[in-house]
């Protein structure tokens, strides 16, 4: 699958969105503007000026439809297409090409002067938009790790990947599926 690096940013961007969400009873890792500010400086996103309480809202509320787009991703296109349809008409979007920051030509969907909310469904949409168009949306996972359930993106050749980027997930059930064999021959 070709997946330029921006379209490869937005979708780092979305994942660690969706999970930034309480899951499991944990905390929200977006429990405030702070948090938002931190969110914002670790996926560089681009032309974010101040943020505020409302932004925080409305941010929460995007990652909520991101989160929907992920839970319909294994069960036909079509859903997921109206979801990102009605989130990226609300976003609006300016599509224009960019090289900002030493990056090559690229283009950017965000209007210009958008909240960081519009920003991230506009951006963010698109990304999952050509997924849907690649035929690829089903690369859109939840970690099989009972306990852990992050979003991620399995880029693997085939597929194949059932355990999000914590490399702890994946190890963590090889040791207990190993612990478990090695209790019952022993028996
Ligand atoms: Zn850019
Ligand atoms: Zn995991």
């Amino acid at each position: 699958m070709l997946i330029n690096h921006d379209t490869r940013c937005a979708l780092d961007a979305v994942v660690d969105l969706v999970n930034t969400a309480p899951g499991n009873g944990g905390e929200d890792r977006l429990a405030d503007v702070a948090a938002l500010r931190r969110f914002v400086e670790r996926n560089a996103v681009s032309d974010i000026g101040a943020l505020g309480e409302r932004d925080l809202a409305a941010v929460r509320a995007v990652r909520a439809r991101f989160a929907e787009v992920f839970a319909t991703a294994g069960s036909g296109t079509r859903h997921t297409a109206e979801l990102l349809n009605t989130m990226i008409a609300a976003a609006g979007t300016t599509p224009r090409l960019t090289d900002h920051d030493g990056y090559d030509w690229h283009v950017h969907y965000f209007a210009p002067g958008a909240s960081l909310a519009d920003h991230l469904a506009a951006d963010g949409g698109m990304a999952l938009a050509f997924l849907v168009v690649a035929g690829e949306h089903e690369r859109l996972r939840r970690c099989e790790a009972p306990d852990c359930r992050f979003a991620f993106v399995d880029l693997s050749r085939n597929r194949s990947r059932r355990y999000c980027d914590s490399r702890t997930c994946g190890n963590r059930l090889h040791v207990a599926a190993y612990r478990a064999r090695r209790k019952e021959a022993a028996s």
